[in-house]
């Protein structure tokens, strides 16, 4: 591993499950998840999220590379039908997902940094930016139990509205409901995310 790689993987800090951007408060109107999308980050630590004991090993990141393949960015929850059909319309995309945990929400975009080489090392170590200093390794996705739930379907999604807010979802499935299966080109591959995950983290065992 060379000088890089190591800096790399023993200086952040961070403590949260996912590698999570703020965005500026998102506003109710028809336009703002496209205005969320272009506000990227303001740093934002979750609180929720603490170390936990875990005895199996850790996976490193120069095998792992996770955490640089994806941008997070914290959204408001579906508590009502707007709120509920932006976030459908967020999984109307390709390679976007919504993730869950302890009632904060953030949308998913997968796409890899320009800056991660093909050794999984940082481009950019000297002077990446704040929130890959602050993403701690121990504290992440793949190296601690992560108990939020990711979407990625809209059927999920819907799933979850009828078990967690059944009012809700009785209206958003009246004038909003989603077709069984897409109506214009099918995603590429819309699991890439979850299969990557469910890979890096069968290292750990
Ligand atoms: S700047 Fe470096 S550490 Fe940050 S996401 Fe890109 S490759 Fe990863
Ligand atoms: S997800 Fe975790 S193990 Fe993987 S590169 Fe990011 S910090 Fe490292």
């Amino acid at each position: 591993m060379t000088a890089l790689a190591n800096a790399r993987s023993s200086t952040r800090t961070r403590s949260s499950a996912r590698k999570t951007a703020k965005a500026q408060k998102p506003s109710q109107s028809k336009t703002s998840p496209k205005r969320a999308k272009r506000t990227l980050p303001i740093l934002a630590t979750p609180a929720h999220a603490q170390p936990r004991q875990d005895t199996r090993k850790e996976v490193s990141c120069t095998v792992c590379a996770l955490c640089c393949t994806y941008v997070a960015i914290e959204i408001n929850p579906p508590n009502s039908v707007p709120r509920a059909t932006e976030l459908l319309w967020y999984l109307y995309h390709e390679g976007v997902s919504l993730y869950e945990n302890d009632g904060e929400w953030m949308v998913q975009f997968e796409t890899r940094c320009m800056n991660l080489l093909e050794d999984n090392r940082c481009g950019v170590y000297e002077t990446r930016p704040h929130i890959c200093r602050e993403y701690s390794e121990k504290e992440c996705e793949v190296n601690t139990e992560d108990d939020g739930q990711t979407f990625y379907e809209p059927a999920t999604f819907m799933a979850y509205l009828a078990h967690r807010r059944p009012r809700l979802h009785a209206k958003v499935a009246a004038g909003f409901a989603p077709p069984a299966a897409p109506v214009g080109r099918a995603a590429r591959n819309p699991l890439a995310f979850r299969r990557r995950l469910a890979r890096v983290r069968a290292l750990r065992a």
